[in-house]
Parts: C-alpha cells; structure tokens; sequence
C-alpha cells in the first residue's frame, strides 16, 4: 500500500472507530494529511504500525461523577480521561470542565496534546480529561462538592509518574486546589507533581496562569520577526476573555501592541483605548460576570451582543476561545481588513477552511498545537521545580517559556522546510515535527 492510501485507510479506521465524535476526525484529519512527506521519508514508521496506534487511545476511562447540590438534591454528571499516548512520559493534559464536553471532545483535546507536547521536547506524554459539568453560576461550595468527587474516581487512575492533569477551559487554581486536597486526602500522599496549574503559595510555578497566553504573543512575535516585524504599534484582536486570551491581551500590550476587542460566549467587547486588563480581570476573574459589566464600568467601550469580534478590523488575531469559533467567512473578513498573522491560543480555534482561507492569502498562521504550547511547557517546568522540591522566580519561570517558544517555532519552521519546502507552512511542520518525536520513541519502545 502506498503512503496516501495507507493514511486514508488510517483515516477510514478513525471514522468508523468514533462514530459521530466529529472534533476527534477533524483533528485526526489535520494531522493526517501532513504525514506523507514525513511517511514517504521514513519507511519504517509506515510499516510498524505507528499511524495506526497513534489514532487508537492507549485508555479511555468514563465515570459516573454524583454531588450534591446547595439544596440537597444529588446531580449527576459525566466524567472523562483519555489517555492517549505515553511514548515521551506520562500522560499531560488539562481538565475542561463545559457543558459540551463528550468523549469525542476529549479525544481531539487528547490528539492535539500529544503532538503539541513532542514540541515543548519535555518528557510529557498527551492525555486530556473532563466532564460535562458547568461551573457557570454554581457556588464555591458545589465546584468544591464537585471536585471532590471528581477526583474520588480519577486518583486511581493518577501519579506523578502515570498521569498528570492541569487545567483547561472551567478549571482554574481553585479547581485544581480542590482536586489535589482530594487526592492527597485518599492517597495520604503529598505528591506535588501529580497536577499542575496548582496555586503559586504550594507547589504552583510563577507564570503557569499567564504561561498559554504569554506563549501564543512570544510565539506570533517569532513569526513576526520573521517579516521584519513586531506587535509596536499594531492592533490586536484577541477573543475570549478567559485565562488564555487576559494574558495575551496582556503580553501583546507590553510589547507594544493595542489590544482592541475581545469576546466572552455572550457577545463581544470593543475598547478604541487599549483593553483595561484590570478592569476586564475584575470582571472575568474576581466577579466572574459578563462582558457587559466592563461597557457598564466605562461606557466609552462598545459591547455588542450580535456579530463577532472578527467584524473588528485588526493587524493581527489571536482566537483564544474555543474550537471551530473563527469560520470561512471570518477569515474572509480578517483578511479583507489586512490580517498579517493569526496564532491560536485556544486548541482548533480555526475551521479547517478558515486556515485555508489564511494560507492562500499569505497570512502567518500559528496552529494550536505550536502556539499555545506555551501552557503545558510550563507545566512540565512547574513538575521539574516539583521533582526537585524547588520554586524558581517569575522572571526564571518566564525566560523558560520564552526559550521553549522560540525553539518550538524554529522547529516548525525548520521540519516545515525540511518536508515541504514553504518555511511558512507551520501546520505541516508542527504536525511533522511532533509525529516525528512520538514515532521514534514508539518504533524504540516496540
Ligand atoms: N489545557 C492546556 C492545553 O491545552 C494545558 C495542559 C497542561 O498544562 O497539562 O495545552
């Protein structure tokens, strides 16, 4: 069988394996239809096996997760984690906690990881979890009540050395705190490193919260440069308002760049003056309200609840929401209003359309899994500190995330050239330099 007709039936496979689980083919279609140059070079992973394998979780684990809720009645939810791939270490993966999170969304989130982590070089294997819990609007105690039980299932699954879980969209410090309290109080074990994204006073590392949206502006600063450029002077939409998208508003502003919009799941924000991130912290972090709140506190801000935050014409987008959030017709209008790079700072934020969209219009596109390695790089920095009982500063925690950024992006260029010959093709060397890790440390391990 030749290399394409190989990764179609790889393809073929996936789609009859995952019924309906329409995140899970996209991702695996992504990077799938990078591979063959990458295939037609290396023989020896097509015949092994390692395609197949990759598309196939080592372990797929779903529980029940019951708690109680402020008036006494018992709740139900669904619990996940995937654990995906282990070739480089144990599985590394956030927790999202959403209404729509099902087994397919953990298992794209999982896909992604495994290649995004091969290209922090950390000895982190992919793996992603979740439940279909949503924290909107639930008390401090039902998220605790929650967390608890929660982790009364999943600790046996977990070890610092086994699985290690952070955070991702709905699970912040405060979750992450309730889940370890969990898991040392039934392992009776202090074991630091067993989650990461924990709070900075116990275990926690400087610039872990700031680390994915610091990481996407280093990582479009670096595709920038490449052109001579930089964010001085540019406007800058970003969307969501999140963990992600607060931090990279916040990077982009110290390097020169006006911040201009951003969005939140009930509309979006416009701020001809620069974003206020303290004013949007207060909002999003301390009162966890919405984006309507920041145009109440200062009415020269427009917040539109129709539309989207692509409608505002900027030089460069950073999408820091959600998967499949920025469409064909958004990339359209971005690049119509002159867009020089986009970098994804959430995980698949683009459709596979709108990425087309940017490329046949020579915008610098950053994937997901390139740009926004930033969060779990810092992870694995926060388990290194664990593992060696040490705490280092917020400037050393942030020269290792900038250092990681630079080499992640001169990796996609350099496999991008190297398999394709456009240095500008990030996806292709993103998705080709990871699987190249991930296969070596597969085809070594038998
Ligand atoms: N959820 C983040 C991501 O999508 C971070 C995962 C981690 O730190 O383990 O990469």
């Amino acid at each position: 069988m030749n290399v394409s007709a190989q990764i179609e039936a790889v393809y073929a496979e996936v789609r009859r394996r995952n019924p309906g689980e329409a995140e899970f083919h996209q991702a695996a279609a992504e990077v799938l239809d990078s591979l063959a140059p990458a295939l037609d070079r290396h023989p020896e992973y097509a015949g092994s096996g390692i395609l197949e394998r990759l598309c196939e979780p080592e372990r797929q684990l779903i529980f029940r997760v019951p708690w109680v809720d402020d008036q006494g009645a018992v709740r139900v939810n669904r619990g996940f984690r995937v654990e995906f791939n282990s070739a480089l270490g144990p599985y590394k993966g956030g927790l999202r906690f959403h209404p729509s999170v099902d087994l397919g969304i953990v298992k794209f989130l999982g896909f992604e990881q495994i290649f995004k982590n091969a290209l922090t070089g950390m000895a982190i294997g992919g793996g992603k979890g979740g439940a279909d819990f949503d924290p909107k609007g639930r008390s401090d105690g039902e998220v605790m009540r929650f967390c608890q039980s929660f982790m009364t299932e999943l600790y046996r699954h977990l070890g610092e050395h086994t699985d290690v879980p952070a955070g991702d969209i709905g699970v912040g410090a405060r979750e992450i705190g309730y889940l370890f309290g969990q898991y040392k109080r039934i392992t009776n074990r202090y074991e630091s490193g067993v989650l990461t994204g924990k709070p900075v006073g116990w275990g926690g590392s400087h610039v872990r919260t700031e680390a994915t949206g610091y990481g996407a502006v280093f990582f479009a600063e670096e595709m920038l440069a490449t052109r001579g450029t930089g964010f001085d002077g540019r406007r800058v939409v970003v969307s969501g308002s999140g963990n992600v998208a607060v931090y990279a508003a916040e990077k982009a502003q110290a390097l020169g760049g006006r911040v201009i919009a951003c969005s939140d799941s009930s509309g979006y924000l416009v701020d001809e003056d620069g974003l206020d991130l303290d004013l949007l912290k207060d909002v999003k972090e301390v009162r966890r309200a919405r984006l309507s709140a920041y145009a109440e506190a200062k009415p020269a801000a427009r917040f539109s609840a129709r539309g989207t935050v692509y409608d505002v014409p900027c030089d460069i987008a950073l999408p820091c929401a959600t998967q499949n959030e920025l469409g064909r017709d958004d990339a359209v209008a971005l690049v119509k209003h002159g867009v020089v790079a986009v970098a994804e700072g959430a995980n698949m934020p683009c459709t596979p359309e709108a990425v087309k969209v940017f490329r046949e219009a020579g915008v610098l596109f950053g994937p997901g899994k390139a740009a926004n390695a930033g969060g779990v790089a810092t992870s694995g920095l926060e388990m290194q500190q664990n593992a060696a009982r040490d705490s280092w500063s917020f400037e050393t925690a942030e020269t290792r995330l900038a250092a990681v950024m630079r080499d992640v992006h001169r990796q996609c260029r350099e496999t991008a050239e190297a398999y394709g010959g456009d240095a500008e093709d990030y996806v292709t060397g993103a998705n080709v330099a990871g699987f190249l890790r991930v296969a070596r440390a597969m085809a070594d391990q038998g």
